[in-house]
C-alpha cells in the first residue's frame, strides 16, 4: 500500500565464490609482481584460467594494476612478508562451483498478491487427498500493512537471481501475474510436471506478538486420495534442513520460539502444496509479520537477500548431495 520502506533495496547477488580465491591469488601476485616482470611473465596472466567472476577478471585484466602494490581498485590487503615467499605459481587455483545446469528449483512464493480481491474464489475447495481445503488464502501482513504475498514474491524474485546464477532452471508457480491463487493443488502439480529437484514454498507466519523465529514444514507421510508423499519424506527432510542450517546461518536469526521445541523443523500432514507433491518440497515460514522485532527484518531487503542467500545455499546444497 504506502508502505516505501527498504522493500526496495536492490537485489545483491552475493560475491561469487570465484572471487575470494582469485582474490587471494591476486593478493599473492602482488609481491610477486615487485620481484620483477620475470616472475609476471612465469605465470601468465592472472586469473586466466577462471575468469567468469567479471569484477574480480577486470583487476586482472592488464598486468598494469597487479604491478601496483597500493592499488585500491584491486580491493586486496597489504602484503605481508609471509605473502612474499609464496610462489604464485603454486597457488593452487580453485575449482569452479559445480554447475547446476539441468536441474530445476520450483519455487512457490506463498500466496498472491491480489487473493484479497478474489475471496469467492480462493475459498472455493480443493481436493488435497486427504481433505478438502481452500484452494488458496490471503496471507497475513504486519501491523502497518506490508502483506505476506509482496514478502513471498519478493524473496522468491532473489532467491530465483541467486539459483540461475549456479545454472539451475527456475520455474515460479506465480509471479503475481495472475488474478488469484494459484491454488493449493495447482502450486504442488507445477513442481509435480517441471520434475522438480527441488521445490520450496516460501511464506511469513501471522502468529501472536512475542513469537519469533523461523521454521521449515515437512510433509508428513500420508497415502490417502490423490495424497501419496512416502517417496518424498526421507529427501524432503534432508532439503529442509540444509534450507533451515542456511537460512540460520545466513540470516542470523534463530529457529521459532513458539513451535518445533527450538529445531526450526515442523512435520505437517494438512497442507496440500505437501501432501499432493510428487518431489521433494517443503515450507518455509521466514519469520512471524506479527511480531514487531521479526517485522523489522521481514520489512528490510537487505535481511531478505541474506534470507534468499541463506535458502539458496541450502537448496543448492542439497542438489549437490
Ligand atoms: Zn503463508
Amino acid at each position: 500500500m504506502s508502505y516505501t520502506g527498504p522493500e526496495f533495496a536492490p537485489h545483491q547477488p552475493r560475491r561469487s565464490p570465484l572471487r575470494r580465491p582469485l582474490t587471494v591469488a591476486l593478493a599473492a601476485l602482488v609481491p610477486g609482481a615487485l620481484l620483477g616482470w620475470g616472475v609476471y611473465a612465469a605465470v601468465g596472466a592472472p586469473g586466466g584460467d577462471g575468469g567468469t567472476d567479471r569484477a574480480a577478471a577486470a583487476g586482472t585484466a592488464s598486468p598494469a594494476p597487479a604491478a601496483t602494490p597500493a592499488s585500491p581498485a584491486t580491493g586486496t590487503r597489504p602484503a605481508s612478508p609471509r605473502d612474499d615467499a609464496k610462489d604464485p605459481a603454486a597457488t593452487p587455483a580453485a575449482p569452479a562451483p559445480a554447475s547446476l545446469k539441468g536441474k530445476v528449483v520450483v519455487i512457490d512464493p506463498g500466496h498472491n498478491p491480489a487473493n484479497f480481491q478474489y475471496p469467492t474464489e480462493i475459498n472455493r475447495k480443493v481436493d488435497v487427498g486427504t481433505h478438502w481445503k481452500e484452494c488458496d488464502t490471503t496471507g497475513t501482513a504486519t501491523n502497518a500493512g506490508y502483506t505476506e504475498a509482496r514478502f513471498t514474491l519478493d524473496v522468491a524474485h532473489r532467491l530465483r537471481d541467486l539459483l540461475q546464477e549456479q545454472g539451475a532452471t527456475v520455474k515460479l508457480t506465480q509471479d503475481g501475474d495472475r488474478e488469484y491463487g494459484p491454488c493449493v493443488d495447482e502450486r504442488a502439480r507445477i513442481g509435480n510436471e517441471a520434475r522438480a529437484d527441488a521445490a520450496i514454498s516460501i511464506h511469513a507466519d501471522g502468529s501472536a506478538a512475542g513469537n519469533r523465529g523461523f521454521h521449515v514444514i515437512l510433509p508428513g507421510a500420508v497415502h490417502q486420495g490423490a495424497a501419496d508423499t512416502r517417496a518424498i519424506v526421507a529427501p524432503s527432510a534432508d532439503l529442509g534442513q540444509r534450507v533451515a542450517d542456511g537460512f540460520g546461518r545466513e540470516t542470523g536469526t534463530a529457529p521459532a520460539n513458539y513451535l518445533g521445541g527450538g529445531t526450526g523443523l515442523v512435520t505437517r500432514t494438512d497442507l496440500g502444496g505437501l501432501n499432493l507433491s510428487t518431489v521433494p518440497k517443503v515450507f518455509l515460514e521466514c519469520g512471524n509479520m506479527r511480531d514487531a522485532q521479526d517485522e523489522a527484518l521481514l520489512t528490510d531487503g537487505a535481511w531478505r537477500q541474506k534470507a534468499a542467500q541463506g535458502i539458496s545455499e541450502g537448496i543448492v546444497s542439497f542438489l549437490r548431495g
